[in-house]
């Protein structure tokens, strides 16, 4: 599986499904399909203005979640939001540059190098020397996963515009509101991000399994075919029965 921003949390804890060769299947579960219908629609809002019609049954968890999201936009809306801005970097040298909006996935097809990595923010604005990266999030809670996510993004965004820093902020959308967080990177952490990031990549060649709760909790795609997760989750179901 080619490394992306996303998923920089499952980088941190395993290497071994970046690795080439590795069998991955990208399983997308309810919650996660939920996620990106609440991404599309706020997405559309933000740049129009309209609120898509959801075809079919209305989905009450996505209903709430877009009132509270569709009220923060119109709070807080400014002219300088871009949206959905996808990042190219080269994590050997620590440039990087926009790819492109609203892409999906589709990253290659953009024109993504080999010697790139990827990453997209929902929102992105410059606050005087300070790239702003805002990302709205759909799940139960605020993981480290998602913080190493944004900790990436910020890194992209800062390079690609030139920022000296960049601020993290994460929208929580949850059914009573959206709950902000907010992280800021000076040049050194934005440093030592990087520096962290070209260590973890360069290691994936040579790596291993690890297993842990990252194993689910990060969704690994490589879990149908590594052997010590069947193994070792076998072990504790049986330990817990
Ligand atoms: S299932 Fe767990 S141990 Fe196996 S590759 Fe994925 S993260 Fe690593």
């Amino acid at each position: 599986m080619r490394f992306s921003a996303s998923k920089a949390g499952l980088l941190k804890s395993c290497k071994f499904p970046f690795r080439p060769g590795t069998p991955c299947v990208d399983e997308r579960g309810r919650a996660a399909i939920n996620g990106d219908r609440f991404h599309k629609a706020i997405a559309t809002y933000i740049e129009t203005g309209v609120r898509p019609v959801e075809t079919g049954r209305p989905l009450k968890w996505l209903e709430d979640r877009m009132d509270h999201a569709t009220a923060w936009v119109d709070k807080n809306r400014r002219p300088e939001w871009r949206v959905e801005i996808a990042y190219a970097y080269q994590w050997r040298t620590g440039e990087a540059r926009i790819l492109g909006s609203n892409l999906g996935r589709e990253y290659a097809a953009a024109g993504l190098k080999d010697d790139e990595i990827a990453g997209s923010a929902d929102l992105v604005w410059l606050a005087g020397d300070t790239v702003v990266c805002a990302d709205h999030k759909t799940g139960r809670s605020v993981t480290d996963a998602v913080w190493a996510q944004l900790e990436v993004l910020c890194l992209m965004a800062a390079k690609a515009h030139g920022a000296r820093h960049a601020c993290a902020r994460i929208l929580h959308a949850t059914d009573y509101g959206i709950v902000e967080y907010e992280r800021h990177f000076d040049e050194l952490q934005l440093w030592s991000a990087a520096e962290q990031l070209k260590m973890d990549l360069a290691e994936i060649p040579e790596a291993w399994p690890e297993y842990g709760p990252h194993c689910s909790g990060c969704y690994c795609p490589a879990r149908a075919g590594c052997e010590l997760f069947q193994i070792r989750s076998k072990e504790e179901h049986h330990d817990a029965a």
